[in-house]
């Protein structure tokens, strides 16, 4: 999908903000939803989305809806920080397929980093045990 075009709520995020999919979460709230992304790229790879934004990408976000989630990204970077002790803290978001985007709800990517251990592919990689993503939320969450 390109950058035109329409938001289709049977998307994989909108059905987690409304329970029909499961996630491990780390933060929720009446604005935002983090979670575990489910093939992560690093151990604590989380994902922030708005909830109640029918945005599919940056460009088309309430700014008012955006300033809340950067302000969550943030603080669940902090957390991820905290919990895990990474190097580095990479933060990405993608607008449209051919730049890398899969998932058509806004959100953002937080993926902890530690020197000398290159990131798994992005979207591609294998699906993490869910009771280690679990894990990982609480220990996040426990963060916040
Ligand atoms: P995008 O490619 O749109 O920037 O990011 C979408 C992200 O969602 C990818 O990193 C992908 O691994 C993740 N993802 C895809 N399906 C699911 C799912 O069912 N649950 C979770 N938690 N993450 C998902």
């Amino acid at each position: 999908m390109s950058l035109d075009g329409a938001y289709d709520d049977g998307n994989i995020f909108a059905k987690i903000i409304r329970g029909e999919a499961p996630a491990a979460k780390v933060y929720e709230d009446d604005h935002v939803v983090a979670f575990m992304d489910v093939f992560p790229q690093s151990t604590g790879h989380t994902l922030v989305i708005p909830k109640q934004d029918a945005a599919r990408n940056l460009l088309e976000a309430d700014p008012a809806i955006l300033a809340t989630l950067i302000q969550t990204v943030q603080r669940v970077a902090r957390a991820v920080r905290e919990a895990l002790k990474p190097d580095g803290i990479v933060v990405t978001q993608f607008n449209g397929a051919p730049a890398g985007q899969t998932v058509y709800h806004l959100h953002f990517h937080i993926i902890p980093t530690w020197e000398g251990v290159p990131h798994g592919r992005h979207a591609g990689g294998g699906m993490a045990d869910p009771d280690e993503l679990k894990a990982l939320a609480a220990a996040i969450a426990a963060k916040l």
